[in-house]
């Protein structure tokens, strides 16, 4: 392992990988990715569900997705590689009139972003996701530009072309201190040696608030576990067949191989590290999503899983230079939507860095946000 080097990205997960091809790719010099893991893409990125969507409530969230979709779609010309975004859609399931006015504010908002989204009809709902329960809905919100995407498909692209352009991976390489010099990075410290650098890129998802801590700095993320359930080979799933989120109980699912993945977010789980499977969790799963697709009763389980989000207290990520530290710069908090926004989070993030203007305005996203107390919050999360 090299010893000296421009920049040390910490964390293979999606968002470092993808830094570290547009950084690379914008000439930055000698970048060095840092993974304790063996493998990239170990951590909460193999755990994610795949989805991939504009509608969110906030602006920056918006235009994040809008880009990173515009680079997914666009992902051969980009990295060189294929990886396929598939376009099936997302669908949000409404039925209270807090729901209703709620998703219809943002709706406007993603409209005036040039987002083509639309309310539909409990007919129209049948239409585009057929075996859906419609008691109790009244509408749903639906894109048709969101979709899926295989995480490691896409992590696999970045790093290929990172690796063609020079920069040095480290697996099974922890990072266990970082040292500064006059309030500067200057030393980044691991279990295979210490690397001399100016610049330490926080890209280590739900452990971005210990990585903050070593180099002197704090950062409000909270890992909190979730879970998620696939099911077997299910002869009614249809090719077309969307993301769909029950607002209401906070079920979503999606296909998944030749069955379904059902997620659902326990917003009792208290923040750790701990990722044990939890039976009643997988139970409740079940249980709400058989009340939304009946058909699901000849389901067999297929597989389970948990992994942990990494959440910021307004549910937005942390884009920028840490205030504290000279030369820590944290992309990391993205609540449960990295993978979506890890395009428009590396791109966007190389641009700062190698001072530039960048391609968005993502001064919500800035670190400095929670000390001033100027939080806009996300309210579209599941
Ligand atoms: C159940 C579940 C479902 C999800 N579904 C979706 C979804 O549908 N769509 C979506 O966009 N997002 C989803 N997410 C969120 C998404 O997975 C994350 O936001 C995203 O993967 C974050 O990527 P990352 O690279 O920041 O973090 P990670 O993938 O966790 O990568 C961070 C890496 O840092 C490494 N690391 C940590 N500490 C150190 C250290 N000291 N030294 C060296 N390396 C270190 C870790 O090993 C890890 O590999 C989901 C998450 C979960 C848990």
């Amino acid at each position: 392992m090299r010893n000296k080097a421009d920049a040390v990205i910490v964390g293979g997960g999606i968002i470092g990988v993808a830094t570290a091809f547009y950084l690379a790719r914008a000439k930055y010099g000698q970048i060095v990715l840092v993974e304790q893991e063996p493998l990239l893409g170990a951590g909460a990125t193999s755990k994610a569900a795949g989805g991939i969507r504009a509608q969110f409530s906030t602006r920056v969230n918006i235009e994040m997705s809008m880009l990173s979709e515009e680079i997914f779609v666009n992902f051969k010309e980009e990295t060189g590689f294929d990886a396929l975004f598939d376009q099936v859609g997302y669908m949000f399931l409404l039925q209270s009139d807090e729901e209703v006015t709620r998703f219809q504010k943002s709706c406007e908002l993603q409209r005036s972003l040039g987002l083509d989204v639309k309310m539909l009809t409990p007919d129209e709902i049948s239409k585009v996701a057929p075996h859906i329960s419609l008691e109790g809905i009244r509408t749903a919100t639906f894109c048709e530009q969101d979709g899926l995407g295989d995480p490691h498909e896409f992590l696999t692209g970045y790093e290929k072309a990172a690796r063609d352009m020079g920069v040095d991976l480290e697996l099974d390489t922890t990072v266990t201190g970082i040292e500064r010099h006059q309030g500067a990075i200057s030393k980044v410290l691991t279990s295979r040696g210490s690397i001399s650098t100016p610049l330490v890129i926080n890209c280590t998802g739900p452990q971005a608030g210990l990585i903050a801590e070593m180099a002197g700095a704090k950062l409000p993320v909270a890992p909190i576990r979730r879970q998620i359930v696939t099911t077997g080979k299910l002869d009614f799933v249809e090719p077309y067949f969307p993301m769909v989120v029950d607002v209401k109980t906070g079920l979503y699912c999606h296909k998944e191989s030749q069955g379904m993945l059902l997620g659902w977010a326990d917003k009792s789980v208290e923040p750790s590290f701990d990722v044990s499977l939890d039976p009643n969790y997988t139970d409740h799963i079940l249980e709400i999503a058989l009340e939304r697709i009946p058909q699901l009763e000849q389901a067999e389980i297929g597989n389970e899983w948990t992994g942990l989000y990494e959440v910021t207290p307004d549910h937005h990520a942390v884009i920028g230079w840490e205030p504290e530290v000279r030369g820590l710069f944290h992309i990391a908090g993205f609540s449960g939507h990295g993978f979506m926004h890890a395009p428009a989070a590396g791109r966007i993030s190389s641009e700062i860095i190698c001072g530039k203007k960048p391609s968005l305005d993502i001064s919500a996203l800035d670190p400095t946000r929670f000390g001033k107390g100027v939080m806009v919050e996300e309210t579209n999360v599941i």
